[in-house]
């Protein structure tokens, strides 16, 4: 099983203080806790309590330490996310594959995320520190997230792979739906009814037929239309048809 308890995150030298409060409030979003902050520039900050909403006892809790070395003395799993490809190539994670990853580790050891400044993002030592790095599949022109945007990607994936973990189940489209879809027999005859009031108000000509029915059963396949729905398609026609009766 996994632990979120076992998972922190670590910013190494911070410069913007609202980067740390939205660090704080995505971790809370998507349920976690554990924050340590490398050397951070300005804070404890208003700005980045501000920033943080709801999410003050994350801040209240972190954990301020000197180097890198220091918040990741006693993890057994550390991952650097970097936006860029490094000149020693290390094993490369997607997000998904590093959240997959990161929590089947966490029912076992401690777990660091690692991400880096603003302007120079993690340097060549502290990415050696990590056993993996985590690159986020960005624009190749302009592959550098927000800090607090890279954190959110990287804890929403760990969201998704706890539901996963856990077994919940992804929701279906069809899930909510109130009424069931109308049947291969009842799209027949609405077809075979669509095509008599087609032809009887002139729009069809069977002789020169333009693929219009074959067209008509894309629209409708696409729709999926339900019980309801096609009692409704059905009932129309049928008052077309009287319609046409009666001015005869
Ligand atoms: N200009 C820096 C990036 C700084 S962005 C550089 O080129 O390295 C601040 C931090 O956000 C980065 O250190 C990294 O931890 C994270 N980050 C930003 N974009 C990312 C991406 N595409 N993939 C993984 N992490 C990213």
């Amino acid at each position: 099983m996994f632990d979120f308890n076992n998972i922190r995150i670590v910013l190494v030298d911070t410069t913007h203080p609202g980067n740390i409060g939205a660090t704080a409030r995505a971790m809370k979003n998507m349920g976690l806790k554990h924050l340590s902050l490398v050397s951070p520039q300005r804070f404890p900050d208003g700005v980045a309590t501000g920033r943080a909403v709801s999410a003050v006892d994350i801040l209240d809790n972190a954990v301020v330490v000197d180097t890198l070395p220091a918040a990741i003395t006693d993890c057994g799993l550390v991952i650097g996310a970097s936006a860029r490809d490094r000149r020693i190539p290390w094993p490369t994670l997607l997000p998904e594959q590093c959240a997959d990853m990161v929590t089947a580790d966490s029912g076992h050891n401690k777990v660091a995320l690692v991400f880096g400044r603003e302007d120079r993002g993690l340097t060549n030592e502290e990415l050696q520190l990590c056993h993996y790095h985590v690159q986020i599949p960005a624009n190749e022109n302009y592959s550098s997230l927000n800090l607090a945007s890279a954190v959110m990607i990287i804890c929403y994936e760990l969201r998704r792979a706890s539901m996963r973990a856990a077994g919940s189940p992804t929701p279906h489209p069809e899930d909510n739906w109130d009424i069931e879809r109308a049947t291969g027999e009842q799209m027949e005859q609405f077809y075979e009814h669509l095509e008599r009031v087609l032809i009887a108000i002139d729009f069809h000509k069977p002789e020169t037929p333009r693929q219009l029915m074959q067209r008509m059963r894309r629209l409708f396949g696409r729709v999926r239309v339900d019980n309801m729905e096609v009692n409704i398609l059905r009932g129309i026609l049928s008052h077309v048809e009287y319609h046409i009766d009666k001015a005869q």
